[in-house]
């Protein structure tokens, strides 16, 4: 099922999210949907307060349009950020609207930690695209967006775009 995206200012998307204590059924189905929702939108990622659940679940797949699917569901993640600090180009979130991208700044390498669906414990190395995917994510679930990262004048010129699009569209 096709979930529908929460996406800012909704003030959902700046709480911190609750540890899933169960991976019962409900949250097995939600993570299915969840997938659906991000390959529909399309995304490379999709973290559970996008869909309006305050709970630590995030969904990814960072293969290319024309690669084979590489699907992950990580529940409660932690990350350790290591390697060097880079500038992940025009990132965007589907909680962004108006298809707004910046450069933000990561980190090149994460060490997972989390629980994957059957209730083991997943640990590894990130690299390149899936740690800035995850880092992208990740914040999510601390109530953070990629534009609370970027410079007050670019933030601002983008609030201001966005009230006025807000206002547009509840005129229409
Ligand atoms: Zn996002």
């Amino acid at each position: 099922m096709i979930l529908d995206i929460v996406t800012y200012p909704d003030p959902r998307l700046k709480e911190v999210c609750q540890p899933v204590e169960e991976i019962t059924e409900e949250i097995r189905q939600l993570a299915q949907d969840m997938l659906e929702t991000m390959y529909a939108a399309p995304g490379v990622g999709l973290a559970a307060p996008q869909v309006g659940k305050n709970i630590r679940l995030l969904v990814m797949d960072p293969a290319g349009k024309d690669e084979e699917k590489r699907p992950r569901i990580l529940v409660n993640p932690e990350l350790v950020l290591s390697g060097e600090e880079t500038v992940s180009e025009q990132e965007g979130c589907l909680s962004v609207p108006m298809n707004y991208r910046a450069d933000v700044r990561r980190w090149t390498q994460v060490h997972l930690r989390a629980q994957g669906l059957d209730g083991g414990f997943i640990e590894e190395d990130l690299e390149d695209f899936d740690a800035i995917i995850v880092q992208h994510e990740y914040d999510h679930l601390e109530g953070i967006l990629f534009i609370d990262k970027i410079s007050r004048l670019r933030r601002t010129l983008y609030d201001n775009k966005v009230k006025k699009w807000l206002k547009r569209k509840h005129a229409a």
